[in-house]
C-alpha cells in the first residue's frame, strides 16, 4: 500500500511540476483568464473553412480569444467582461483593401466628385474658397466633363467664382486639370507658351489658353503649388482612416510609398492613432540602376534604394506597419489606349509596354532573390503576359517558390494565360468597382476592346475558375474604397441604378461569399498575414465588422442598402454607427 501511495504522491508531484514548467503563471491556472469583451447572439461568417459559422466572439487584448457558440463564449466572461449583444446581426472578418493609395486627397482640397452641373461645380468651389480663406491656393479635383456646357471646360467658369486666388482642380482620373486666370498667371502660361513634351496646353480659337492642361502640361502648374506640410498630410491620413474604418476596412495594402509620407505614418504609429493595418509597396527600381523609358517616377532610382527597402522591411514588421513588396508599372490604361495589347484597339494602336521583357526579367529576378513580393501594374494582355513571363523567369533563375508575386488590375488577360496564375502562384489583384458598367466603361472601355475582349474584361469569375488567388482592392482615391460597393459590383455587374438589367457580361459575376473571401482572407494571404488575420479564428487578431444585413441571404441588390455598424481592429472600435447599440 505504501508503495502505491508513494507512487501516487510522486506522480502527483510530477504532474504539478509539469504544470509549473509549462504555465509560467500558476495563479492564472486557478483563476482562468477571462475575456475583456464578448460579442454574443451574432450571425457570424468566420471565413474559416474548419468552423465557417459561429454565434459569439471573445476578445482578449488585441486577439480573438475564442470564436464559438453563445454558451462557450459566455463561459469566458467574468464580472469585469464587457458584453455586447449583436442582436442577430451579421459579422465578418475586417475588410482588407489590397490596392489603394493613402494618404489620399488633402484635407485642404476641394472634392468635386459626382457633380453633374456647372451650377453645382461653381457652388462647391465658391463655398470651399469662402470656408478656407487662409489657403494661398485652391486645389483638389474629381470633376468630370459632363458637368460642363458642351463637355468643354474653361477658366471663365472658375474665374466667375474665385478670381482673387489661384485655383487648379484636376479631372477625376488625374490626367488633366483646370486652372483659373490667376493660376495661369502665376505659372507663366500665356498664348506664347509651347506644349511641353507629352503634354498639351489647351487654347481657344483666338490662341488664348483655356485653363485646361493635359498630361505632362500639368507639371507647369504642380511645380508652382506649394507641397502640403507634414501636419496637413497627417490630418489627411487621420481623416481618410476614419472614412475607411466607417466602410469596414481594417487592413490596406498601399500601392504607394514615399519618404515624405513615411514620417506621417510613423507619427501615427507612435501616437497609437493608426486605425488601419498598412502594408506599403515602395516603387520598383530597375536592376541596372538606370530608369526605364517610362517609370512614372520623378527621379531615377539607385541601388541604394534597395538597401533602404530592406531596412524598412526589417524595421517595420507589423502588425500595424509592414513592408516587403515593391510596385512597378508595365503599361497604362485601356481608356487612354496606353494599356499594352497583343492585338490593336478598335480604332487602332496597341499601347506600348513600359519595359522590355529582358530588363523586366532581370529586375523582377533581383527582387525575387532578395525575398520581395513584386506587384506589377499590368492591364493589357501583352503587359499581363510579360509580367507572368518575368515571374516565371525569376522562379526558374533563383529556384524560389512562394513569393506570391502579384499582377495589379489585370483587366484584359489572354484566356490562354489564366492557368499560369495558379501554376506560378501569382495573385490576381483586381478592383471590384472596375466592373461597374458606368458610361465610361460602356462607351469607351468596352468599345475600344471590342466584344471579344470586353466579354472577359474585369471578369472576376475567370480567375476564380482558374484556381488563382484573387484579392480585391479599390485603387482609391480614383475609385471609392467601400468594400460593400465593390461587392455589389462584383456580384451584380450592374451600376448602383441597376443597369444593365441582369448585369454587364453576367458570366463574370461571382457569389457574395467569393467576394467576401477576396476582401478578407485572400487579402491576408496576399500580405503574408494568413496566420494572424483574415478569418475569425481563435488566436488571430480581433479584426471584424458588424453589418446591418446578412450578406449571405439578402438579394444582391440589397448589398448597397447594407450599413457598416461597427468596425473593430485589434480589439478596439475604430468605427461605431449611431444605429449600433
Ligand atoms: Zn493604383
Amino acid at each position: 500500500m505504501r508503495v502505491v501511495t508513494d507512487r501516487r504522491l510522486r506522480a502527483t508531484a510530477a504532474f504539478f511540476l509539469l504544470v509549473i514548467a509549462f504555465c509560467p503563471s500558476i495563479k492564472a491556472q486557478s483563476a482562468a483568464p477571462h475575456a475583456d469583451r464578448i460579442f454574443v447572439n451574432g450571425n457570424i461568417w468566420t471565413g474559416d473553412d474548419a468552423h465557417p459559422r459561429a454565434e459569439a466572439i471573445a476578445v482578449l487584448g488585441d486577439k480573438l480569444m475564442a470564436v464559438g457558440t453563445n454558451l462557450q463564449i459566455r463561459a469566458l466572461a467574468s464580472s469585469e467582461t464587457g458584453i455586447v449583444d449583436l442582436k442577430g446581426r451579421f459579422v465578418a472578418p475586417g475588410f482588407q483593401d489590397s490596392h489603394l493609395h493613402f494618404p489620399g486627397p488633402s484635407v485642404n482640397s476641394v472634392r468635386l466628385d459626382g457633380i453633374e452641373t456647372l451650377d453645382a461645380f461653381q457652388k462647391r468651389l465658391s463655398e470651399f474658397a469662402k470656408s478656407h480663406e487662409k489657403l494661398s491656393w485652391i486645389t483638389g479635383g474629381g470633376w468630370g466633363y459632363s458637368a460642363f456646357p458642351n463637355q468643354t471646360v474653361d477658366k471663365k467658369y472658375v474665374d466667375a467664382v474665385v478670381s482673387d486666388r489661384p485655383v487648379y482642380v484636376s479631372e477625376r482620373d488625374g490626367h488633366m486639370g483646370l486652372a483659373n486666370s490667376k493660376a495661369l498667371l502665376i505659372a507663366g502660361i500665356t498664348r506664347d507658351t509651347p506644349d511641353p513634351p507629352n503634354g498639351h496646353i489647351m487654347k481657344d480659337a483666338n490662341g488664348e489658353p483655356t485653363g485646361e492642361l493635359k498630361e505632362a502640361a500639368q507639371e507647369l502648374m504642380y511645380s508652382k503649388i506649394p507641397p502640403p506640410t507634414e501636419d496637413e498630410t497627417y490630418q489627411t491620413l487621420l481623416k481618410h482612416m476614419d472614412e475607411a474604418a466607417a466602410d469596414g476596412l481594417t487592413s490596406v495594402q498601399n500601392a504607394t510609398w514615399s519618404p515624405a509620407d513615411h514620417a506621417v505614418y510613423v507619427r501615427a504609429l507612435a501616437a497609437n492613432a493608426l486605425k488601419l493595418r498598412f502594408r506599403f509597396a515602395p516603387p520598383i527600381l530597375p536592376a541596372d540602376g538606370g530608369a526605364p523609358a517610362h517609370h512614372n517616377l520623378q527621379k531615377p532610382l539607385t541601388l541604394d534604394d534597395l538597401k533602404e527597402y530592406k531596412r524598412l522591411r526589417d524595421t517595420f514588421r507589423g502588425p500595424l506597419m509592414k513592408f516587403g513588396s515593391i510596385k512597378g508599372f508595365l503599361d497604362g490604361t485601356v481608356d487612354a489606349r496606353t494599356a499594352a495589347m497583343s492585338e490593336p484597339y478598335v480604332g487602332g494602336g496597341t499601347g506600348i509596354p513600359f519595359w522590355e521583357q529582358d530588363d523586366l526579367n532581370k529586375t523582377v529576378a533581383l527582387y525575387d532573390k532578395e525575398g520581395f513580393q513584386v506587384m506589377l501594374h499590368a492591364i493589357g494582355d501583352k503587359a499581363i503576359n510579360m509580367a507572368l513571363n518575368a515571374f516565371e523567369y525569376a522562379a526558374k533563375t533563383n529556384g524560389t517558390t512562394g513569393r506570391r508575386h502579384r499582377i495589379e488590375h489585370v483587366e484584359v488577360p489572354l484566356l490562354a494565360d489564366l492557368p499560369r496564375f495558379k501554376q506560378l502562384g501569382v495573385i490576381a489583384s483586381t478592383q471590384a468597382l472596375f466592373a461597374s458598367p458606368d458610361s465610361t466603361v460602356l462607351q469607351n472601355f468596352a468599345v475600344l476592346l471590342g466584344p471579344e475582349r470586353a466579354a472577359h474584361a474585369d471578369s472576376f469569375k475567370i480567375f476564380d475558375d482558374a484556381g488563382a488567388v484573387q484579392v480585391f482592392g479599390s485603387d482609391w482615391s480614383v475609385f471609392d474604397f467601400s468594400p460593400l460597393k465593390g461587392m455589389y459590383a462584383a456580384v451584380t455587374r450592374m451600376t448602383p441604378e441597376g443597369t444593365p438589367p441582369g448585369g454587364w457580361y453576367p458570366a463574370g459575376r461571382i457569389s457574395i461569399e467569393a467576394a467576401l473571401r477576396h476582401y478578407t482572407r485572400d487579402g491576408a494571404y496576399a500580405s503574408f498575414d494568413e496566420d494572424i488575420r483574415g478569418t475569425l479564428t481563435a488566436g488571430k487578431l480581433a479584426d471584424f465588422v458588424v453589418l446591418s444585413k446578412d450578406l449571405l441571404t439578402i438579394p444582391p441588390t440589397d448589398i448597397l442598402k447594407t450599413k457598416v455598424l461597427l468596425t473593430v481592429m485589434g480589439g478596439k472600435e475604430t468605427y461605431r454607427d449611431k444605429e449600433f447599440q
